[in-house]
């Protein structure tokens, strides 16, 4: 379904991504693991069109999508949430997540109807189906950060994707809400047929929803494949635990 090919993107010389490669089948659950820094953020942010990759291409269902603006990228049904929490803080937890439905149904412009009436049921089941219904009329500045990233999560799915990009999707969560957000994104996978591609530095976590995992230092692309391939290898052993030789997990 994605296909990343040989992606580099340079920040004033720095190569943040180094002839990354991935791919991504219909239906998976994909891993991007690597240290701080490894350019985890930078690959989502090249996929989804914040940054323009220097080199390499993205294709998507076998269409060229690099360096497509996000717009049209999520128009192409791909949606992502981001590592740092990027809401309307002012607004609802309901006009945020109205917000990125009329976006996709371009109803944004009418101006004889009053906003608050457009796509409300479509908004309250997305809400009941990330359990946020209770808390529609809250604002989004004041919630805990555990339901400011599940927010985020039914702001990209308000979009209609086909394939989430979770730019860790736990940070910063306690043991409680992760796993509440581990169920939650497993049963989101099942209700609306996603293709997930995440990063997440808790190896359980990777582990226990992940296919396959790609593994990433220094910009660059170690080796994909599935857990067990990916857990003992030496390379990995050698970038990732600095030459351990006890396999992840
Ligand atoms: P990760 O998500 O794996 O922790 P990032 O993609 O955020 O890594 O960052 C990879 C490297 O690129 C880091 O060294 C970071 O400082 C650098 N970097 C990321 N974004 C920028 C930017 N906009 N300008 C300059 N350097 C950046
Ligand atoms: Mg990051």
């Amino acid at each position: 379904m994605l296909q990343v090919k040989s992606l580099t993107k340079s920040f004033d010389g720095f190569k943040a991504v180094n002839n990354a490669n991935l791919d991504v089948q219909n239906g998976e659950i994909v891993a991007v693991i690597g240290p701080n820094g490894a350019g985890k953020t930078t690959l989502f942010n090249l996929i989804s069109g914040i940054l323009k990759p220097d080199s390499g291409q993205v294709l998507f269902k076998g269409d060229d999508i690099t360096g497509l603006p996000p717009y049209e990228i999520c128009r192409k049904r791909i949606s992502r949430s981001f590592q740092v929490v990027n809401v309307f803080n002012r607004l609802s937890i309901f006009e945020n997540t109205q917000i990125s439905i009329l976006s996709r149904q371009k109803k944004t412009w009418n101006l004889f109807t009053p906003s608050s009436s457009l796509a409300v049921n479509e908004t309250n089941e997305l809400l009941k189906n990330v359990g946020l219904y209770e808390k529609r009329d809250h604002i989004s500045g004041a919630l805990s950060h555990g339901d400011r990233k599940v927010l985020e999560i039914a702001m990209a799915l308000g979009g209609n994707p086909e394939f989430l990009i979770l730019d860790e999707p736990t940070a910063g969560m306690s043991p409680e809400e992760t796993t509440r957000c581990i169920d939650l994104i497993k049963g989101l996978r099942e209700k609306y047929g996603l293709t997930i591609l995440f990063c997440e530095h808790d190896m359980e976590i990777v582990f226990g929803i992940a296919s396959r995992i790609m593994v990433m230092v220094r910009g660059g692309t170690i080796v994909q494949g599935t857990c067990e391939e990916v857990r003992c290898n030496e390379a990995v052993q050698d970038a990732y635990l600095g030459g351990s030789d006890v396999c992840l997990m």
